[in-house]
């Protein structure tokens, strides 16, 4: 068993810079949550200050109910995995996986045990007798994780553990920590300033800006429902368009374009009629069609999808992500429909739901 407890958590470093805000969670156990934003939101931090290896300024921390926002480090049966590996390089792949375990003074012949089990886990059986420098990137993050795991920690924490490993790595990794997972069935909490990261891997995602949790849920919630503009244009790659429209009885409007409401939209949005409100729409929702008349800029081809960049009439920038593979030259005009709209308050930035 392994539930957290994250409650009105709070950081205020030395310098008196405010680094997390209020933070609030109740982490399941065996839930895989993902720590999502921009650099410098304030996630490595709360990650830290769960770990032990920063003060809590305020809140407090629970793990199965026991509080723990003063204990020290090793005493929070958690392990960590961070982004440079902090691999001991004098010592084989099996004595840094072994070392924490020889530690704490275990029975070596568990410890032989605990250890090859490990490697077999992580594909590292033929690799315990080499040094860390004679391993790839990929390995070197293995033996990472073949540390956290031989401790049987009750809680596993990552700190960007893909961060510096090249694309193709980054995804093989991402899913054997994925599999992981689904094997060991432990309670994770993991930070990225990565979004596909979050959407792959999260059972739930805290997606933060500026030290403050600006939504929690599922990643069909950030994606479908984003609470507000930060998320929405945070999460979903390329990012969600937006423009200032006019809201009318029955239909938006701007310099660029009339979009008929439906019922059900002009219902959501009665309460704004005669306002400006901002629409967001994400680049896969938009297809060839006759509402909205873009020039292109440029294209690219992804193969299955074409990225077509371009601009509205009034100079506003829009991407879509039409099907197939698109040959369109920088000046053509090319019509297209909005499929799935988001609305957003301008003064808020929040989601009108
Ligand atoms: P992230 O992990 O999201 O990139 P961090 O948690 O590392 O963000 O940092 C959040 C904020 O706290 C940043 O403004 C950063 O400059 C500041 N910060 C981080 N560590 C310290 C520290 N040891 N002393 C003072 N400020 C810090």
């Amino acid at each position: 068993m392994a539930n957290l407890s994250l409650q009105h958590l709070d950081k205020i470093y030395d310098n008196k810079v405010q680094a997390v805000y209020d933070f609030n969670l109740e982490v399941k156990d065996g839930e895989f949550i993902v720590l999502v934003g921009p650099s410098g939101c304030g996630k490595s931090t709360t990650l830290r200050m769960i770990a032990g290896l920063e003060d809590i300024s305020a809140g407090r921390l629970l793990l199965d109910g026991m509080d723990i926002t003063a204990a020290p480090a090793k005493d929070r049966d958690m392990a960590m995995v961070f982004q440079n590996y902090a691999l001991y390089g004098h010592m084989t792949v099996y004595e840094n996986m072994a070392f924490s375990l020889t530690l704490r003074k275990e029975d070596p012949n568990i410890i032989h045990k605990k250890v090859l089990a490990a490697a077999e886990i992580l594909g590292l059986t033929d690799q315990l007798n080499k040094k860390p420098k004679q391993l790839s990137g990929g390995q070197r993050q293995r033996v990472a994780m073949g540390r956290a795991i031989v401790r049987s920690p009750k809680v596993f924490l990552f700190d960007e553990p893909l961060s510096n490993l090249d694309a193709k790595l980054r995804a093989a990794t991402r899913r054997e920590i994925l599999l992981l997972h689904k094997r060991m069935k432990a309670t994770m909490l993991y930070v990225t300033h990565d979004q596909t990261e979050a959407l792959t891997l999260a059972d739930r995602i805290v997606c933060m800006s500026m030290g403050h949790v600006q939504q929690v849920g599922t990643p069909l919630e950030l994606y479908d429902t984003p609470a507000n503009l930060f998320v929405a244009s945070f999460i979903g790659l390329p990012p969600m368009n937006f423009f200032d429209v006019t809201v009318e009885k029955d239909c938006l409007r701007n310099a660029n374009f009339t979009l008929p409401l439906t019922k059900t939209e002009q219902k959501l949005l009665l309460d704004h009629i005669g306002k400006v409100i901002v629409l967001g729409v994400r680049p896969e929702n938009i297809a060839v069609g006759n509402t909205v008349t873009l020039k292109v800029t440029n294209n690219e081809n992804l193969g299955m999808n074409t990225l077509v960049h371009g601009f509205l009439q009034n100079g506003a920038a829009i991407t879509c992500k039409l099907r197939g593979w698109c040959d369109y030259q920088a000046g053509d005009s090319v019509q297209v429909d909005f499929a799935k709209r988001h609305f957003f308050d301008k003064e808020t930035t929040n989601a009108i739901r």
